[in-house]
């Protein structure tokens, strides 16, 4: 009842064959699942009770013993509603996904909870990815958590800290490659190709797209049933935006909802192939040979998933924009200063976006608008510390703390109640 399909020439493959990319045409693969099939076990599944998680929705996953799972608890992020960020963009009705509450701080873990479960089901040994750095992270800790050896290849010097910290504390084998992603993406694909024991877990396995698109369950969980207006989402590998539309499809499909949201795709000026090619309605998108972007988690010249991306933009009838680095710096410190939700600077892309639609007259203010965020902020600290004023230095006594916070005169009386 599941099987993988090419999504450009529709040849089918066995689900349990390892293959990456379609063999008669080169292109992406995609898990499909017969509905009604789904619709009987979903009937069959106390699934209503469970707690909100990507395994809450296991009948919808393509995984067969459930007992041996891999997981750290992933899924089950906030649904902020955003009132006072909100009101200052002028949207009545604006949440933010908080995927920084995964394990290990991003949304891959939703991926990487079922493409390692789909690991162990193929008895693989060794897993493998190309990475900007959340998604070596999250491999290490599901590869530890199922005692697999994991190998990461990761940009040399084009890395936040906090995620290469992860990789290594997990105990992954990290390598720095003298290179961009995109070149270190092409020596995994090859090694995994080569050596028939190490599974790729980079976003072209379909089994990985298919643990995201809990997310889009989620936000329709979360909103009691109805799928929201807009759904904005960062993109670089693409593989996000692609899930998601996914999960809303699947939801729509199986009568969990009865509306679609338009997908809203935001990219970093300096790597934004696929806002690009949507702004000029071209079909195909133009690789960047130096992506550019303080957006580090984003910053992906070739993005691998662009067809399903330009799909779900085009099907659910959405677009994507732009925003320069100094829009997404400032987005990241108006939902920290307004929401109390730290994010990596990837993530604020959203924001930014949101932003910048909203001034352009393009989201209407009453449409119920999810912005999703990705990572979480305490990933790449370095950036706080450039872009933040520092702490001053005071003697440990009282009276120069008050005058330097302005608190030397005397207050005011407090009045009688
Ligand atoms: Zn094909």
């Amino acid at each position: 009842m599941i099987h993988l399909q090419c999504i450009a020439c529709g040849k089918k493959y066995n689900e349990n064959k390892i293959i990456y990319y379609c063999k008669q045409c080169g292109d992406l693969l995609e898990v499909k699942y017969n509905y009604e099939t789904l619709k009987e076990k979903l009937k069959k599944s106390n699934w209503r009770s469970l707690p909100l998680s990507v395994w809450r929705y296991t009948p919808l996953m393509p995984i067969h013993d459930p007992s041996k799972t891999i997981t750290l608890n992933e899924g089950g992020t906030g649904l902020h509603q955003c009132k006072r960020l909100g009101k200052l963009l002028k949207i009545k009705h604006l949440y933010v996904k908080n995927e920084g509450e995964n394990p290990t701080g991003s949304f891959k873990d939703r991926g990487m909870t079922v493409g390692v479960t789909k690991a162990i089901e193929l008895n693989m040994k060794i897993v493998i990815c190309a990475s900007t750095g959340n998604t070596a992270a999250s491999l290490a800790a599901y590869a530890a958590k199922a005692a697999l050896q994991c190998i990461v290849l990761i940009p040399s010097g084009k890395i936040a800290y906090g995620k290469l910290a992860q990789a290594m504390i997990y105990g992954a084998k990290v390598v720095q490659v003298k290179g961009n992603f995109d070149q270190a993406l092409k020596i995994v694909l090859e090694l995994s190709e080569k050596h028939k024991k190490i599974y790729l877990l980079n976003s072209i396995n379909p089994f990985r797209i298919e643990g995201q698109k809990s997310l889009a369950y989620e936000i329709c969980d979360q909103l009691k049933g109805k799928a929201p207006d807009k759904v904005i989402v960062p993109v670089g590998n693409a593989g996000n935006i692609s899930a998601i539309w996914k999960g809303l499809s699947d939801f729509h499909q199986l009568n969990l909802t009865s509306n679609l949201p338009q997908m809203i795709g935001i990219q970093a000026e300096g790597a934004a192939p696929i806002a690009q090619a949507v702004k000029e309605g071209s079909n195909s998108v133009i690789p960047i040979g130096q992506p550019e972007t303080v957006a580090t988690a984003i910053r992906i010249g070739a993005p691998l998933s662009w067809k399903k991306a330009m799909r779900a933009i085009k099907e659910s009838k959405g677009t994507a924009e732009t925003v320069t680095d100094q829009e997404i710096l400032e987005a990241q410190r108006i939902l920290a200063r307004h929401e109390g939700l730290f994010v990596e600077p990837a993530s604020a892309s959203s924001i930014a976006g949101l932003k910048k639609l909203a001034e352009l007259g393009r989201v209407d203010a009453d449409d119920t608008t999810v912005c999703v965020v990705t990572g979480h902020g305490l990933k790449d600290p370095d950036i706080i510390m450039q872009t933040c004023e520092k702490p001053v230095e005071i003697e440990a006594e009282i009276e120069p703390i008050l005058e330097y916070l302005g608190l030397s005169k005397p207050l005011a009386p407090i009045a009688a109640q």
